[in-house]
């Protein structure tokens, strides 16, 4: 059977989010299974995630009640899939025993950090990781119900990883030597394995996750290791939409795109993928589907190398919110050498991601967007780097707007196709859209720009009918070269 290459299929967490999701989620698997090997990669239950969060700050402020209402949740939302999803007695004891197991665990651990009163990140990880361990086990005891083989494989043995808590990075060739080693005889015995998304170790087996959203990367360092046939992502919405769905109505599917593509559109905010899933796969042309768990006859998106053949121009509009724009500036900064080299060096050492940078030498000043929760250990290590040039006024000042958005225009094949930046202006103009900067990169895959951020919905709707990428007909002719009825 293993000479077949193997299938990867993720769910979310939407689609597993509770039994019903569940079941439907091991339809779709026992489906495939059906047809040739899989391996399955699970996300926590919707919100899982957030509340370990919660808990774990909670904690380190040396608040216990949270752990305590985690626990509660915890045990109310494993438990009563359980019921739901498996009927066989000893089954269902065996099921809840390890449940309550992981429960008891993570409790300790946001206990003993409420004594502490310290949260490391590596005690972070290792309560993070709570969500997709319980799960990976509910998914595959469901598939077990349903007459199938399969078990719950923790990608702590799998997913080998550098010691970056919090956002580890694979390593792809001790990767593929464990995962072969552990999955290839499961597959051979015609078993499903269900992996736990979001997490990895270290050589030394020091547990790491791959940050948050991070699962949808697990499918495809799995897909990556396995040489996999396809990674199919299944989530919530059809596919990869020409906008995020909550910011526009009538956003369309896109039927096939290319991996530069999808990652510039998870780059710029489309959460629909981690920014780092094409990683593993591009190079290999392994090819990348999302599809909608919920109504799993729809087509999905494909994602391959060459994504559509034919179509042209703008794909899809991104929003990135929760960011900040920092400026280091004043009238000294133009003759003065290094500013650049000095403030990006300062930035690295904050760890903090840089999102976009834009320099105007008229008004004297560089800005670039950080994730907010980066803002304050970013502007304490400017203020550190400056403090001489602040002192003698070389650098006025060191200012921070969190107010602020970055929307983006992304297409492969913009690329030589005049005016596009002109019709984003034009058309954020005419709808009073103030823009704060403006970047492009030199692969123009996008042009990205930063507003107000109660502009945001606005930008992002406007150009989105500016470029023609609604579902309905429209009197634009589509620039993606896509039928509606094709994508819808
Ligand atoms: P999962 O739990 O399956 O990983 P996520 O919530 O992480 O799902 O991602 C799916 C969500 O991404 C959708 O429900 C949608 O709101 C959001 N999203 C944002 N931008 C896009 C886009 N361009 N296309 C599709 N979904 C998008
Ligand atoms: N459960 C993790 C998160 O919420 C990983 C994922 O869902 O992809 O971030
Ligand atoms: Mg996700």
């Amino acid at each position: 059977m293993t000479k077949e290459r193997v299938r990867v299929m993720k769910f979310g967490g939407t689609s597993v989010g509770d039994a019903a999701c569940i079941r439907r989620a091991a339809e779709i698997i026992a489906a495939a299974a059906a047809e040739g090997p899989v391996v399955a990669v699970v996300s926590a239950m919707s919100g899982v995630t957030n509340r370990l969060i919660e808990a774990a700050q909670a904690s380190s402020t040396g608040n216990r009640r949270l752990a305590a209402e985690l626990a509660e949740r915890l045990r109310e939302q494993h438990q009563t899939a359980i019921e739901a999803l498996v009927s066989d007695a000893d089954r269902r004891t065996e099921l809840s025993g390890e449940t309550e197991k992981i429960i008891e665990h993570v409790t300790g651990l946001c206990y003993g950090t409420a004594l502490l009163r310290e949260l490391t990140p590596r005690v972070l990880d290792e309560i993070l990781s709570t969500g997709e361990r319980l799960s990976a086990r509910l998914l595959a005891n469901t598939l077990c119900e349903m007459g199938l083989k399969s078990r719950a494989v923790e990608a702590t043995e799998l997913i080998v990883t550098d010691n970056v808590s919090g956002r580890a990075e694979p390593l792809m060739e001790q990767t593929k030597v464990k995962a072969a080693a552990r999955l290839l005889p499961l597959l051979e015995e015609d078993s499903v394995p269900v992996v736990t998304g979001f997490i990895g170790a270290t050589a030394e087996g020091m547990l790491t996750t791959l940050g948050r959203g991070g699962s949808d990367y697990s499918a495809t360092i799995l897909g990556g290791a396995l040489d996999a046939a396809e990674v199919i992502i299944w989530t919530d919405v059809d596919g990869v939409l020409t906008a995020d769905p909550r910011l526009v109505a009538d956003a369309r599917t896109l039927r096939e795109i290319s991996y530069n593509e999808a990652a510039e559109l998870a780059y710029f905010g489309a959460k629909v993928l981690h920014p780092k899933t094409l990683r593993p796969v591009s190079e290999a042309g392994i090819p990348v589907w999302i599809r909608n768990s919920f109504a799993p006859e729809r087509h999905g998106t494909k994602i391959t190398a060459t994504g559509h053949p034919t179509a042209r121009g703008v794909k899809a509009i991104t929003a990135i919110g929760n960011v900040s724009l920092i400026t280091v500036g004043g009238r000294g900064i133009v003759g003065l050498p290094g500013v650049a080299g000095k403030t990006f060096t300062a930035v690295a050492s904050a760890d903090a991601n840089i999102l976009l940078i834009s320099q105007s030498s008229s008004q004297n000043d560089i800005c670039f967007v950080i994730n907010s929760d980066d803002e304050a250990r970013t502007v304490e290590k400017l203020r550190q780097a400056f403090a001489i040039d602040l002192a003698h006024k070389a650098i006025e000042h060191i200012t921070v707007n969190p107010e602020i958005a970055i929307v983006a225009v992304v297409g492969e094949r913009m690329r030589g196709l005049l005016g596009i930046a002109g019709r984003t202006f034009s058309a954020l103009g005419r709808r009073g859209v103030n823009i704060i900067a403006i970047a492009q990169g030199s692969s123009e895959y996008n042009v990205s720009f930063v507003v107000e951020a109660g502009m945001m919905r606005e930008a992002v709707q406007s150009l989105h009918s500016e470029f023609g990428l609604q579902r309905r007909a429209s009197r634009f002719e589509s620039v993606t070269g896509e039928s509606a009825m094709a994508t819808v």
